[in-house]
Protein backbone atom coordinates (compact mmCIF):
# COMPACT_ATOMS: atom_id res chain seq x y z
CA UNK A 1 0.00 0.00 0.00
CA UNK A 2 1.16 3.38 -0.77
CA UNK A 3 2.33 5.89 2.22
CA UNK A 4 -0.14 8.42 1.84
CA UNK A 5 -2.72 6.05 1.95
CA UNK A 6 -0.90 4.25 5.19
CA UNK A 7 -0.82 7.51 6.69
CA UNK A 8 -5.12 8.33 5.89
CA UNK A 9 -5.72 5.00 7.50
CA UNK A 10 -3.12 5.27 10.37
CA UNK A 11 -5.25 8.63 11.08
CA UNK A 12 -8.32 7.10 10.95
CA UNK A 13 -7.37 3.59 13.37
CA UNK A 14 -6.01 6.74 15.48
CA UNK A 15 -9.33 8.74 15.59
CA UNK A 16 -11.13 5.50 15.88
CA UNK A 17 -8.59 4.49 19.03
CA UNK A 18 -9.17 7.93 20.71
CA UNK A 19 -13.30 7.56 20.54
CA UNK A 20 -12.89 4.05 22.20
CA UNK A 21 -10.17 4.58 24.87
CA UNK A 22 -12.78 7.77 25.71
CA UNK A 23 -15.55 5.11 25.89
CA UNK A 24 -13.53 3.24 28.23
CA UNK A 25 -12.20 5.76 30.54
CA UNK A 26 -15.66 6.63 30.91
CA UNK A 27 -16.44 3.35 32.48
CA UNK A 28 -13.87 2.98 34.10
CA UNK A 29 -14.41 6.40 35.97
CA UNK A 30 -18.07 5.88 36.99
CA UNK A 31 -16.97 2.33 38.38
CA UNK A 32 -13.69 3.48 40.35
CA UNK A 33 -15.34 6.69 41.46
CA UNK A 34 -15.95 5.56 44.79
CA UNK A 35 -13.76 3.03 45.13
CA UNK A 36 -10.74 5.57 44.81
CA UNK A 37 -12.21 7.52 48.04
CA UNK A 38 -11.91 4.10 49.82
CA UNK A 39 -8.04 4.03 48.52
CA UNK A 40 -5.50 2.18 51.26
CA UNK A 41 -8.53 0.68 53.03
CA UNK A 42 -8.45 -2.64 51.74
CA UNK A 43 -11.50 -3.74 54.25
CA UNK A 44 -13.57 -0.96 52.47
CA UNK A 45 -12.53 -1.71 49.29
CA UNK A 46 -13.63 -5.02 49.30
CA UNK A 47 -17.22 -4.19 50.65
CA UNK A 48 -17.16 -1.73 47.82
CA UNK A 49 -16.63 -4.27 45.40
CA UNK A 50 -19.15 -6.43 46.54
CA UNK A 51 -21.45 -3.76 46.80
CA UNK A 52 -20.74 -2.93 42.79
CA UNK A 53 -20.96 -6.84 42.32
CA UNK A 54 -24.51 -6.58 43.13
CA UNK A 55 -25.00 -3.71 41.38
CA UNK A 56 -26.70 -5.82 38.20
CA UNK A 57 -28.05 -4.59 34.95
CA UNK A 58 -26.21 -1.34 34.11
CA UNK A 59 -22.91 -2.84 35.32
CA UNK A 60 -24.02 -5.91 32.88
CA UNK A 61 -24.23 -3.36 30.36
CA UNK A 62 -21.35 -1.47 30.62
CA UNK A 63 -19.31 -4.87 31.44
CA UNK A 64 -20.61 -5.81 27.75
CA UNK A 65 -19.20 -2.37 26.39
CA UNK A 66 -15.96 -2.49 28.68
CA UNK A 67 -15.32 -5.52 26.88
CA UNK A 68 -16.42 -5.05 23.48
CA UNK A 69 -14.35 -1.79 23.53
CA UNK A 70 -10.94 -3.70 24.76
CA UNK A 71 -11.71 -6.06 22.17
CA UNK A 72 -11.63 -3.28 19.64
CA UNK A 73 -8.70 -1.19 21.04
CA UNK A 74 -6.72 -4.38 20.83
CA UNK A 75 -7.14 -4.83 17.07
CA UNK A 76 -6.59 -1.27 16.66
CA UNK A 77 -3.50 -1.54 18.21
CA UNK A 78 -2.72 -4.65 16.36
CA UNK A 79 -4.04 -2.50 12.56
CA UNK A 80 -1.48 -0.15 13.83
CA UNK A 81 1.69 -2.52 14.03
CA UNK A 82 0.35 -3.84 10.98
CA UNK A 83 0.75 0.01 9.44
CA UNK A 84 4.20 0.16 10.74
CA UNK A 85 4.95 -3.47 9.12
CA UNK A 86 3.66 -2.22 5.88
CA UNK A 87 1.49 -5.35 6.18
CA UNK A 88 -2.23 -3.22 6.55
CA UNK A 89 -4.65 -4.16 4.16
CA UNK A 90 -3.09 -7.09 3.15
CA UNK A 91 -5.49 -10.35 4.19
CA UNK A 92 -3.61 -12.51 7.42
CA UNK A 93 -5.36 -15.61 5.48
CA UNK A 94 -4.63 -15.68 1.89
CA UNK A 95 -2.34 -12.90 1.34
CA UNK A 96 -5.30 -10.81 -0.96
CA UNK A 97 -5.62 -7.00 -0.67
CA UNK A 98 -8.77 -6.39 1.49
CA UNK A 99 -10.82 -3.70 0.08
CA UNK A 100 -10.59 -0.05 0.62
CA UNK A 101 -14.21 -0.05 1.08
CA UNK A 102 -13.55 -2.64 3.64
CA UNK A 103 -10.71 -1.32 5.84
CA UNK A 104 -12.82 2.45 5.72
CA UNK A 105 -15.81 0.97 7.16
CA UNK A 106 -13.57 -1.69 9.82
CA UNK A 107 -10.10 -0.23 10.06
CA UNK A 108 -8.53 -3.24 11.57
CA UNK A 109 -10.15 -5.97 9.45
CA UNK A 110 -7.50 -8.44 8.88
CA UNK A 111 -9.40 -10.69 6.12
CA UNK A 112 -10.63 -9.97 2.84
CA UNK A 113 -14.29 -10.59 2.94
CA UNK A 114 -14.15 -13.86 1.06
CA UNK A 115 -11.90 -15.37 3.95
CA UNK A 116 -13.90 -13.58 6.59
CA UNK A 117 -17.46 -14.97 5.39
CA UNK A 118 -15.40 -18.37 5.12
CA UNK A 119 -14.13 -18.15 8.84
CA UNK A 120 -17.88 -17.09 9.86
CA UNK A 121 -19.57 -20.30 7.86
CA UNK A 122 -16.62 -22.34 9.52
CA UNK A 123 -17.78 -21.85 13.13
CA UNK A 124 -21.05 -20.68 13.32
CA UNK A 125 -21.41 -20.37 16.99
CA UNK A 126 -21.06 -16.55 17.59
ZN1 LIG B 1 -8.31 -13.53 2.33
Amino acid sequence: MEMKKLAFYKDLILKEREKTVKIIEGIDKSWSKTIRDSAGDISAYTTHLADLASDNNEREKDTATLERELRNLKKLDIALRRIYDKTFGICVFCGAKISEKRLIAIPFAEMCIKCKRNSEGANNNH
